[in-house]
């Protein structure tokens, strides 16, 4: 495993198992991650020290897409072993928003998702991850605030690193970003959740749920017959008290699917008594799904019967529009020729 991988405990013992002083551990973990470089030809550690590491990870932007309706900007990312992932970088008047792939690929079969169509090519490392952030920075000269694990992958699926990067990332000698301001998003993995909140970290959870009836959610989210929808807010509920937080649900609106009023009237019953925000996303149509996002008339009256209900609810502002959308619409259409 690469040492942009490592705690700064762990690279000290690194450090001292090639015969260096402890301190220069410590060094290693700040040129990572304070000052978010790899180049460590350019650091002030020892020649020598340095000749004995061996390539570490790195995600080098490959592709910039900027919007030209407003500030957004689109990646792929380039891995190591040629390997392509997606990011977003929002700007917001709070700050800037970064969404990063946490896998290349994705096993869990959603039908509308362009990131499972080909499977799970493999896990991203903590590293990897990081490296999202740190280049995009780098590159803009800016500081990400909030990082969302939006991107392709199913967070859940990857448990061990994704909570590594994350601890990495609000380490106070590195990037220092607050748990609260990182936002993990899973299809709805159970014992992910319930273990994520044993952790007792604040990290916001969002859950993409899509449809408040089982038959509907287990025929376009497989993982709906292994965790039920009951299962699945029981969870939200345990994990929202664990951690004092809202919880976000995920409501992509399908034409003709999961958009009419009866559905929100479940769903707003399904989510009561829960601390939760509904955020509605308008479906980015693909290929092999053969349905189309529903009106913006649909869209507003979904919207307006949840908040007479007396639910929270927003619609996804859809940043960046014109330059290919979701979750793994970038990779697929960037290496199937179309951009
Ligand atoms: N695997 C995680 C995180 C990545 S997907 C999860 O499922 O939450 C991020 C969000 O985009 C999810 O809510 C997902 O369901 C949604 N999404 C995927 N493809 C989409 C599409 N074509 N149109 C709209 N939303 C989509």
């Amino acid at each position: 495993m690469s040492i942009n991988n490592l705690t700064p405990e762990e690279l000290e013992a690194y450090a001292e198992a090639h015969g260096e002083k402890k301190f220069r551990g410590k060094q290693l973990f700040t040129f990572f991650n304070k000052s978010g470089r790899v180049d460590l030809e350019h650091s002030n550690l020892p020649k020598n020290f340095i000749n004995q590491i061996p390539r570490v990870d790195d995600a080098k932007i490959f592709r910039t897409y900027v919007s030209k309706l407003d500030d957004t900007k689109k990646f792929l990312f380039e891995l190591n072993d040629g390997n392509l992932i997606e990011g977003v970088l929002m700007h917001y008047k709070h700050g800037y928003s970064q969404c990063i792939s946490t896998q290349v690929g994705c096993r869990m079969g959603c039908v509308f998702c362009a990131s499972t169509k080909k499977g799970l090519v493999r896990n991203l490392t903590s590293a990897e991850m990081l490296r999202q952030v740190y280049t995009v920075e780098a590159a803009y000269h800016i500081k990400v605030s909030n990082v969302i694990l939006m991107g392709s992958g199913e967070p859940m699926d990857n448990y061990d690193n994704v909570l590594k990067f994350l601890k990495l990332l609000h380490h106070p000698q590195g990037h220092h970003t607050s748990y609260r301001n990182m936002t993990l998003s899973t299809c709805g993995v159970v014992d992910g959740i319930d273990k994520l909140a044993r952790e007792g970290l604040p990290i916001t959870l969002a859950i993409s749920l899509h449809s408040p009836y089982n038959d509907l959610r287990s025929d376009i989210m497989p993982i709906n017959r292994k965790y039920n929808l009951e299962e699945l807010i029981a969870a939200a509920k345990r994990y929202s008290e664990a951690t004092s937080s809202r919880i976000t649900f995920e409501y992509t609106l399908i034409a003709g699917e999961n958009d009419t009023r009866d559905h929100a009237v479940a769903l707003y019953s399904l989510l009561k008594g829960l601390r939760a925000h509904i955020n509605l996303i308008p479906l980015n149509a693909i290929e092999e799904y053969d349905k189309g996002r529903s009106t913006a008339e649909a869209i507003q009256s979904f919207k307006k019967e949840l908040e007479r209900l007396g639910a929270e609810v927003t619609i996804r502002r859809e940043l960046g529009s014109d330059i290919s959308a979701s979750c793994g619409q970038l990779r697929r259409n960037f290496e199937g020729g179309i951009l």
